[in-house]
């Protein structure tokens, strides 16, 4: 008999379960995968090149807790994370600064100036209401056509006007020459690599672990006291409500035996291809090699779900199965897919820690 069944064995679940084995607790995680790690989970290629099987992950986070409760298991490459996107022929700076004005249009303007340039072309007096509003009213529509309209179109397969504001959201528009990705406090990724953080996370007496293990085909299988459920909620319920859309990608790798592919992490093409964006993982990790490997990524609407799609009428549709989820004594619902929202890694962390501080104050 287990104290805990955990479905899922990416950062939800494997942060929780910790958490809860430090506690005295028996837990069993069980993956459907044949590894541990979730989306984060990274492996060794051919070639010997570190890379990320499901897409580019770079951990940032402002969150001392997180970044403190990780560094349990892992020391950390502090790298940090640079983007260009190609547009109109050129590889400019993204998120969009005052370089990457200047560069397009061939202008001087400085920190101090840019607010006038900005001021001028954004759209004033409308409401913030989409993904696409988000951005224009910030610089105007011929920047968001640029930079975000293509690329928004092809990852999520629907215009930004029906996306929520919190999409574009996440990408800050800077009116000074900070060309990192991310501006958190922490930043980095594990120098062993994720996986090698997640063993480290999982390894502990009162943590048993079940690949290959699908909880829809072994949940009568096994006695447990309560559940902690990090899949997508739909399924949970057997679609009762009806299905939930996830967006997937599908990643293209590629081998060269070159020393260096591009001179960044990652570059985004909002208007060219039918990827959106190539990366490149050696500048993530730092490894050096003589070889090099990229990963192009298509987006998709079929295959294994990897996005909650942020729309008014989704969320309607989550907070139906939310609800069927708290009339059961002892199940949790914790994830990206298991609490439909699109959460970075910390944030992740964080509600897993959140969630056994509320499991223990119960009890
Ligand atoms: P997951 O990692 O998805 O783990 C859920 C696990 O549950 C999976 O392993 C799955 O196999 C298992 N499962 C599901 N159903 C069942 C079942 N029925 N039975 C058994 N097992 C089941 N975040 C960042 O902070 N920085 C980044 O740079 C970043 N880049 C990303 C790039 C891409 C392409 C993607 C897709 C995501 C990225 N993220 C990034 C987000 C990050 O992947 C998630 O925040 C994190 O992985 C969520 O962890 P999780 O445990 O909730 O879900
Ligand atoms: N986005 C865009 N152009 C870009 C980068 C991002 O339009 O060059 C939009 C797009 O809608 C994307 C969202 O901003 O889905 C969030 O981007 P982020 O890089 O955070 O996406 P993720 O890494 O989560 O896929």
């Amino acid at each position: 008999m287990f104290d805990y069944l955990i479905v899922g064995c990416g950062f939800s679940g494997a942060v929780s379960a910790r958490l809860l084995a430090e506690e005295g607790k028996k837990v069993l995680v069980v993956d459907k995968r044949n590894h541990i790690g979730g989306n984060s989970y990274d492996y060794y290629d051919k070639k010997g090149i570190l890379v990320h099987k499901y897409g580019p992950h770079i951990f940032h986070t402002n969150s001392k807790k997180v970044w403190e409760f990780l560094s349990r298991f892992t020391k950390w490459y502090l790298y940090q994370h640079k983007v260009l996107s190609y547009v109109d022929g050129k590889l400019v700076p993204m998120p969009i600064n005052v370089d990457t004005v200047n560069e397009l249009y061939g202008t001087n303007y400085t920190s101090d100036t840019i607010i006038d340039f900005f001021d001028k072309v954004r759209n004033k007096n409308i409401e913030v209401n989409n993904a696409k509003d988000m951005v224009i009213t910030k610089v105007g529509e011929e920047l968001y056509k640029k930079f975000f309209e293509g690329y928004t179109k092809k990852q999520w397969g629907i215009m930004p006007e029906e996306l929520e504001k919190e999409v574009t959201a996440r990408i800050p528009i800077r009116t000074n020459r900070d060309d990192r990705y991310f501006t958190n406090v922490y930043q980095g990724l594990p120098l062993y690599g994720y996986t090698n953080m997640f063993e480290n996370m999982l390894e502990h007496e009162n943590i048993h672990i079940m690949l290959n293990s699908d909880y829809r085909f072994i949940k009568n299988e096994i006695s447990y006291k309560n559940l902690i459920y990090t899949g997508c909620a739909d399924e949970f319920f057997d679609y009762k409500f009806g299905k939930l859309p996830y967006r997937s990608i599908n990643f293209e790798f590629e081998t060269l035996n070159e020393e260096c592919y591009q001179r960044v992490g990652t570059i985004n093409y909002p208007n060219d291809y039918d990827f959106t964006r190539i990366t490149e993982f050696k500048h993530l990790t730092g490894q050096k090699s003589l070889s090099t490997t990229i990963v192009r990524e298509y987006s998709s609407a079929e295959g294994e779900p990897y996005y909650p799609v942020p729309r008014k009428e989704n969320e309607k549709l989550y907070l139906k199965y939310k609800k069927e989820s708290e009339a059961l004594e002892n199940v949790y619902f914790l994830g990206r897919l298991g609490q439909y929202r699109y959460m970075n890694m910390d944030v992740v962390v964080d509600e897993a820690i959140k969630l056994v501080d509320r499991i223990k104050e119960k009890n």
